[in-house]
């Protein structure tokens, strides 16, 4: 090792941490468990949740009823509706709660965590189950989401611990302590194709910093939600320090994230919410003593380049995974793909044959890959965006749903290609099935292209050459970037993940930094040089 080495290190390596397994479903007893628990889970679907504050459970005139995807006539369940009333008196309850939850150790707060943790393990295939009626996820996928769950409840858990170790810069006659407090009052705003994962997430990281939190899941996965209220409040988690609010966004959640008495809101979720969020957070009333903290992970259109010198197996295989999984229902969804010029009609007419091999139908059959989508008002929304697709591009494929789309919202798989890229295919957040096809003259502009929209989130190119791979490091503005390989099913710690521009405000879920966001840092000088100490009072001695 040179002296320069010795001085500036040039890797700085991540601790040691496992991330949870995935489910191996080429074994027979893993895929008969798994089939039993979807026996189990159906028995119990139809049942009433009401919403929880300070334990105690509440309801009110009006509920969301959770119907099942892929067949639509099942309900899954039927939950509170809570009301503008209920969502503050949740925020009071959790700003009284708050005083007692601060001050427990940090190892105890990391202790619920790791019991939520264990207990996500136990019910594994029951909490899937529920996510393949509720959000018609496949059985891989919401396997995944389980994992990642898991995975955000041991991490954090492990991240809390090293934060709670303050730094200490001290100089001769002056004690110097870096530490960090929890900021108060968490108001956590989740979307339902990540239902547990995403929701878990953010819960996890407002209550393990010490703060109190407000459970707002969205609408279509309430149930799954009311399932990790069960096993917060069943791991020991007093009451008060986490309410389980479902109810309608846009009438409870201008009354959550106006309140003056909450500190901060983590959303995940639409742009267009986001950005709603973040302004009203942003208005202080006059009873509001603080700055609103406001974390907010949003969509994305995500690109891949196909090189001209690309394994082209490969790239097929990894643009369908990355597009129709879960049916393109992800934020970190490839919906855009820019294929060099000399590559471009090779490739087309393989990701045409891959698409059409992909197994369309219910979620609760286990070779699905691509189900229907979530709900009457996306099905709508993204057959809309089809018909801008035939009418201003060529489609290559289009997959009709038939006979299925009288049972449930689905929408078979799309491919467009000679799409422009300044077109509404090409620009919007589709959240579905959709994909468009782009050609490029050359790697310049195929950085152009993949770079012109208001998202970064994630990207990903397939080259053999490493000069081109280099440039994509530094030119391609994405926060995820994926080379070589699909471009979702990021991994806490792995792939620490989330984006900028409009795709998001915030450090990444599951990397080292994120907890800091739920932290206030303090900093506390001491003269300790000095005359003697005053003595003690004689009732402390
Ligand atoms: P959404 O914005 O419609 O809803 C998200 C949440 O916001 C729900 O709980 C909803 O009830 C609530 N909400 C709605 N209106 C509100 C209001 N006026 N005030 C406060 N809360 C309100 O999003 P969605 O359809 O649930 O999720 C899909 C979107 O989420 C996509 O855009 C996707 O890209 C994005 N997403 C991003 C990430 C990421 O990490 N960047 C992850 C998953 C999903």
């Amino acid at each position: 090792m040179s002296e320069t080495d010795e001085q500036t290190p040039t890797i700085r390596k991540a601790e040691a941490y496992h991330n949870e397994p995935h489910t191996d479903f080429s074994r027979a007893e893993n895929r008969d468990a798994f089939q039993a628990a979807l026996k189990d889970v159906e028995k119990q679907l139809g049942q009433e949740y009401p919403a929880v504050i300070d334990g105690k459970a509440v309801s009110s005139r009006k509920s969301i009823v959770s119907l099942n995807p892929s067949h639509k006539s099942q309900t899954v369940g039927t939950v509170t509706a809570a009301t503008v009333d209920q969502a503050e008196h949740a925020i009071e309850v959790a700003r009284r709660a708050f005083e007692q939850w601060r001050k427990i150790e940090t190892t105890h707060r990391a202790e619920y965590l790791e019991i939520i943790a264990a207990e996500m393990r136990n019910r594994r295939f029951e909490l899937a189950a529920w996510m393949v009626y509720e959000c018609a996820k496949p059985w891989t996928e919401a396997d995944g989401d389980v994992a990642e769950a898991i995975d955000f409840c041991t991490y954090y858990a492990q991240q809390m611990r090293l934060l709670d170790v303050p730094v200490q810069c001290d100089y001769p006659g002056e004690e110097n302590t870096y530490f960090y407090q929890p900021r108060g009052v968490a108001v956590v705003i989740a979307p339902w194709n990540f239902p547990l994962a995403i929701l878990t997430g953010m819960t996890v990281a407002a209550l393990v910093t010490g703060n109190t939190v407000i459970m707002k899941p969205a609408e279509q996965s309430s149930i799954i939600a009311a399932k990790l209220f069960e096993m917060i409040r069943d791991a020991g988690v007093p009451d008060g320090v986490v309410s389980y609010l479902p109810g309608f966004g846009e009438e409870i959640g201008p009354a959550l994230v106006q309140s003056p008495d909450v500190d901060l809101i983590a959303f995940t979720g639409s742009r267009e919410v986001g950005l709603a969020i973040n302004q009203q957070a942003a208005d202080a009333p006059p009873a509001q003593t603080h700055v609103k903290k406001v974390i907010a992970e949003m969509g994305g259109k995500n690109a891949i380049i196909v090189d001209e010198d690309a394994d082209l197996d490969e790239a097929v295989q990894g643009v369908v995974g990355s597009a129709f999984g879960f049916a393109g229902q992800k934020c970190s969804a490839c919906s855009r793909v820019i294929v060099l010029k000399p590559a471009y009609d090779a490739f087309l007419e393989r990701l045409k044959r891959a698409t059409q091999s992909l197994k369309f139908g219910p979620a609760e059959e286990p070779g699905t890959t691509v189900g229907p989508v979530i709900d009457e008002e996306a099905f709508e929304r993204i057959n809309d965006f089809i018909a801008i697709g035939q009418d201003e591009c060529t489609p290559v494929v289009e997959i009709n749903a038939g006979k299925l789309s009288e049972e449930g919202y689905f929408i078979g798989p799309h491919v467009f290609a000679d799409v422009d890229p300044e077109s509404r295919l090409a620009q919007n957040e589709i959240f579905g099935p959709v994909v468009t096809v782009m050609r490029a003259r050359d790697l310049d502009e195929a950085f152009e292209i993949a770079n012109t929209t208001d998202y970064a989130l994630t990207g990903g190119m397939y080259s053999r050459s490493p000069k081109n791979l280099a440039r994509a490091r530094s030119e391609f503005r994405v926060g995820n970037l994926y080379l070589n390989r699909p471009i979702t099913g990021a991994l806490v710690q792995r792939h620490p993940f989330g984006g900028y521009k409009m795709s998001g405000i915030g450090s990444k879920a599951g990397g080292h930094d994120y907890l800091l966001q739920f932290l206030i840092p303090i900093a506390v000088s001491e003269n300790t040089l000095r005359r003697g100490f005053a003595p003690p009072p004689d009732d402390e001695k």
